[in-house]
């Protein structure tokens, strides 16, 4: 399913650009277009799920699938060793501002505990 509104579907789709580093059969990835981190790369699923409250017990193997993404990358951008972060936003209070679920995965630098 594509929302014909929804921006990273257009990523997706590849009506809007971006910097894509990571493509498989149900995931993309892309770099953020606003960096927190030396890398900051958005995974998403190529299917259209809004928010992680709309996630079917049938969505395992997709959500699944941006976690081996991040993985991935993360060896590929080479911090796996040395640590990164992978968060995924839900709803207002955390700050979700695209409702197409995410995995941002951040590396590069230190993190601290807690985020704000
Ligand atoms: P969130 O606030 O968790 O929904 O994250 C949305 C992310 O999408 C933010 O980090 C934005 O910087 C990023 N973003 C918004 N528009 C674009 C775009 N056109 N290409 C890449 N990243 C984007
Ligand atoms: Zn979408």
């Amino acid at each position: 399913m594509t929302a014909s509104d929804c921006l990273f579907c257009k990523i997706v789709a590849e009506e809007i650009p971006a910097e894509i580093v990571y493509e498989s059969a149900d995931a993309i990835a892309f770099r953020d277009i606003n960096p927190q981190a030396p890398t900051h790369v958005l995974i998403v699923p190529r299917r259209h799920i809004a928010t992680i409250n709309e996630l079917e017990n049938s969505d395992t193997d997709a959500v699944g699938q941006l976690f081996l993404a991040a993985r991935d990358i993360a060896r590929q951008e080479g911090f796996a060793d040395d640590g990164y972060r992978v968060t995924m936003n839900c709803n207002g209070a955390a700050g979700q501002t695209v409702f197409h679920i995410h995995l941002h995965l951040l590396g590069g630098r230190n993190f601290t505990w807690p985020p704000g």
